[in-house]
């Protein structure tokens, strides 16, 4: 009989390498447990839309019963309607369990063990997370910034690339920096050769400028877009890729086959398509509610980053133990917000009275918590 150690070290030795570092995802969720602990805390920790879906989606989720005791189709009346929005043809569009699913996907279709990947630092934590899983060889590439604002480096980002390179993750509007990527940017980065990841999940909130249209020019690009945000259907796991009709098929062979994304969340996401109303009301409430938030913080001498997306980086390095250290103080007052590193905070556009709320805590926590 092995004793208890001796199994557990030969479980151990039967690891991938991988598995030895990766973090844990239970603590980078923590956020999502102390919010789900208390329904009383204002939750701004996630990006999601503190607001609930459209009507429609109710409705839908009534009729979801019918057939919920059936497998999905391969070409549910989501994908038609997405693949109708882009004018490409349903091959040209994946469903899944949140673009989380498919970015992943797209990663392993492309990506093994030693292939260089270029990624923006800082941005979405969970490109990270994911490579390091395949160990990918990650060439982050810090973004420009000053104390307004930050910016793609796209010369920099370019110059990363080399022969060995597979793939350019490029997040726009980037989480958590808020700052979005031109059009005329994302086409030098398809024209560099790697397959470009183009994380569009802020891009509602990026009004005016519209990158989606680069799927019909290039064949690398892959474009991965998100109902968790202005669609406010976080909970039930719905996002989508658009991108070349050959390099989608590749990328479906690395999902699950049928165990993707439910027929109630299918049924759920169509209806919040269907109703264009509700989600221009949601964006143009975020844009305009961010906007104020951003002032107000900048009013209070807090350092707050200009942002295209549904949240706003501050920096707190004037602060007693820094990004931790406000976050905790935030929390005193109710608020949840997100530690990125030891310096950035992020906060979630909330409602109108949530975003208050942030402010009239930051009144009384950013004076004193204030070093020296
Ligand atoms: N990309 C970015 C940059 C994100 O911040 C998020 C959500 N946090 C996602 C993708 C994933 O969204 P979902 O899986 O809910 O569609």
């Amino acid at each position: 009989m092995s004793t208890a150690t001796e199994l557990a070290e030969r479980l151990r030795s039967l690891l991938v390498p991988a598995a030895h570092d990766l973090p844990s995802n239970t603590e980078y969720l923590a956020h999502l447990d102390v919010a789900a602990a208390d329904r009383s805390l204002i939750r701004l920790a996630s990006n999601e839309n503190t607001e609930p879906p459209s009507p429609r989606v109710r409705e839908a989720l009534e009729r979801a019963y019918d057939d919920a005791n059936l497998s999905p189709p391969t070409l549910p009346p989501l994908r038609l309607a997405l693949a109708e929005r882009y004018g490409v043809v349903p091959g040209r569009v994946l469903v899944g369990a949140g673009s989380t699913e498919l970015i992943d996907a797209t990663m392993r279709t492309f990506v093994r063990a030693g292939d260089e990947v270029v990624l923006p630092r800082p941005s979405w934590p969970v490109y990270r997370r994911r490579l390091a899983a395949l160990e990918a060889r990650i060439v982050e590439v810090p973004l420009a910034t000053d104390d307004r604002s930050y910016a793609y480096d796209v010369d920099a980002l370019l110059g990363a690339v080399t022969g060995r390179t597979k793939l350019i993750v490029v997040c726009t509007p980037n989480n958590p920096t808020g700052n979005s990527m031109s059009v005329d940017d994302v086409r030098r980065c398809a024209q560099a050769g790697p397959v470009v990841l183009l994380d569009a999940a802020y891009a509602d909130f990026d009004t005016g400028s519209d990158v989606t249209s680069i799927v019909n020019e290039y064949e690398n690009v892959v474009l991965a877009r998100t109902f968790s945000k202005a669609y406010c259907l976080a909970g039930l796991r719905v996002g989508y890729v658009v991108g070349d009709a050959a390099v989608l098929d590749f990328v479906d062979r690395f999902l699950v086959p049928g165990s993707s994304v439910s027929s109630a969340s299918l049924h759920a996401a169509l209806a919040a398509l269907e109703d264009g109303d509700y989600h221009r009301r949601q964006v143009e409430r975020i844009v305009s509610e961010r906007e104020r938030l951003l002032a107000g913080l900048r009013q209070l001498g807090v350092r707050a980053y200009d942002s295209r997306g549904n949240f706003v980086a501050v920096d707190c390095s004037g602060y007693n133990d820094e990004a931790r250290g406000l976050a905790a103080a935030l929390l005193e007052h109710g608020i949840v917000i997100r530690v990125m590193d030891e310096r950035l905070v992020r906060i979630t556009v909330g409602r109108g009275e949530e975003n208050d709320a942030v402010l009239a805590a930051l009144a009384t926590i950013a004076p004193r918590a204030r070093r020296g």
